[in-house]
């Protein structure tokens, strides 16, 4: 069981873990974004807790007792994540319209990049996405332009009102990853990663969890509980395929593990590329998605597939963009 005491604004913290740890329970604090004290979570411990008593102590606001291994995933059922940079607001979650994140794999170039978020805001789509960096399995492949591409991708967002989506690989890139992209994403590789998990956490990111190829769905919400547990504002799940038993679809694409989530009130997208490897099975997994309560779409794009520097097989067209966004129900 873990139990969690909320904290008073006003609340000494110091001297309230002192009390706890007179009463033989050690704490650890848990801050809010903006760095602030907001509440102490009680180490795993052996004897009944008297719940009344730490309700009695000084500055605390709630005692909150759960039998979950992620109390701070729970908090966020039900609650739509919002993503917002000036006057721009997108949120996710059940109830709001289906968000979608297009673009390319990798962000080859500045013009491209510029010509890329030109045609997803013109598909009515809230986020581009680009990868700045690239997780390649060869180290001799188009591994990104990095930090520059950051930037890049910010300015060709802003050029248009979208919103960032990029991955980050590296705990040296957290504060580029904080003033340049506005939801975070963790790839597949790296949903194990729990000191890169735990560095954009503190630094107050909002995350796009992806689910790793052989991860079960209790070690994808206890990587978020990682996360939020550091300081993260929020996650959001993206389901991109696992490793099946056949490659003829580069992953197998869990939608049954999808709805599960949904159903407990999480929000998740889904990344069709990615777990099909081929463009003409995009627009129909989509359609699945949307329809098991996906909260949105994560996918591929390139003005030529073929010339494209990473995942050019699943790469859609401006054209096959547009008529997906219409086709599955939903744009700004
Ligand atoms: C990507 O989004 O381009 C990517 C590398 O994703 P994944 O981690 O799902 O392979
Ligand atoms: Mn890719």
């Amino acid at each position: 069981m873990t139990i969690t005491l909320t904290l008073r604004d006003d609340a000494d913290a110091d001297a309230l873990r002192r009390r706890l740890q007179g009463l033989g329970l050690w704490s650890e604090l848990l801050r809010d974004p903006s760095g602030a004290p907001a509440a102490l979570l009680v180490k795993p411990h052996s004897q009944t807790i008297p719940t009344p008593a730490l309700l009695d102590l000084p500055g605390v606001d709630r005692v909150l007792t759960s039998q979950s291994a992620h109390p701070l995933l729970d908090t966020q059922k039900g609650t739509p994540v919002v993503l917002s940079r000036g006057e721009r607001v997108v949120t996710l979650g059940a109830g709001h319209e289906p968000v979608y994140a297009l673009g390319p794999c990798a962000v080859e170039s500045e013009a491209q990049i510029h010509a890329a978020a030109e045609s997803v805001a013109q598909t009515g789509a809230h986020l581009l996405r680009g990868g700045a960096f690239k997780p390649r399995t060869s180290p001799y492949d188009f591994a990104g332009h990095g930090r520059p591409a950051l930037g890049w991708l910010r300015e060709a967002a802003d050029a248009h009102g979208l919103l960032v989506v990029s991955e980050i690989l590296s705990e040296r890139d957290v504060e580029a990853a904080a003033e340049y992209v506005d939801l975070v994403q963790i790839g597949s590789r790296n949903m194990s990663n729990f000191a890169l998990l735990r560095a954009l956490g503190s630094a107050g990111c909002t995350l796009l969890l992806k689910r790793g190829v052989a991860a079960t769905l209790s070690e994808w919400r206890l990587a978020a509980e990682h996360a939020l547990h550091a300081g993260a504002k929020a996650v959001v799940f993206c389901e991109r395929g696992i490793k099946g038993i056949d490659a003829e679809t580069r992953n197998t694409l869990d939608l049954g593990g999808v709805a599960l989530l949904v159903a407990e009130g999480h929000a998740v997208m889904v990344d069709p590329s990615h777990a099909a490897g081929r463009r003409d099975l995009v627009l129909p997994l989509s359609k699945a998605a949307i329809a098991v309560g996906a909260a949105g779409l994560l996918i591929e794009a390139h003005p030529d597939a073929r010339d494209a520097k990473s995942d050019g097989p699943q790469a859609l067209t401006a054209a096959e963009l547009t008529a997906l966004v219409q086709a599955t129900g939903g744009s700004r």
